[in-house]
């Protein structure tokens, strides 16, 4: 498949070209390829649906000031170190919860909620309460259930509860 996208008002083959997706601070965070054999990524908009499957998520990170570039190959990797010097890191709040905790969301709700975790999200799909049905676990921001989806890769797709994030803060 032979495309050609548009760099700096010149056409390029799309497989040689990435989009590079860059953070509010400046810093890269992302890269992701133009075209590759049948699957190809023509204009920002597609780059910002393969990156994010959430409409909310991009909604937010766009309203952030999140943003991707079309480059050559070389030229797309030279800043990506998956580090950033600014604070608050990649321009954005910090949202990891903290020691102890875990973002957990009730199996069909949108939001992710704060709750006390030890386990590791990496491996855990579930948060149960100790105590089985009868027992709650209930997050930072009082919402409580006796299970909590915390899967780290499902729960990147999800926006966090305000009152949860404003707790933190406060702790
Ligand atoms: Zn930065
Ligand atoms: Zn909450």
């Amino acid at each position: 498949m032979n495309v050609y996208l548009e760099v700096d008002g010149k056409p390029v083959p799309a497989s040689e070209l990435t989009w590079a997706h860059f953070s509010p601070c400046g810093c890269q965070c992302g890269v992701l390829v133009a075209q590759s054999g049948n699957f190809l990524v023509p204009d920002e908009e597609s780059a910002w649906k393969e990156f994010y499957e959430s409409a909310a998520i991009r909604k937010r990170e766009k309203a952030r000031g999140y943003t991707f570039k079309l480059m050559h190959h070389p030229d797309a990797v030279i800043a990506l170190g998956g580090k950033c010097p600014h604070t608050p890191q990649w321009g954005v709040p910090d949202e990891s919860a903290p020691e102890g905790f875990a973002w957990g969301k009730r199996s069909k709700a949108k939001k992710l909620h704060l709750i006390p975790f030890t386990g590791d999200t990496k491996r855990s799909n579930f948060a149960t309460a100790p105590g089985g049905y009868d027992d709650r676990i209930t997050a930072k921001c009082g919402e409580s259930q006796w299970s909590f989806e915390v899967d780290s890769w499902m729960t990147s797709e999800f926006l966090k509860c305000e009152a949860c994030v404003t707790a933190k803060e406060a702790s």
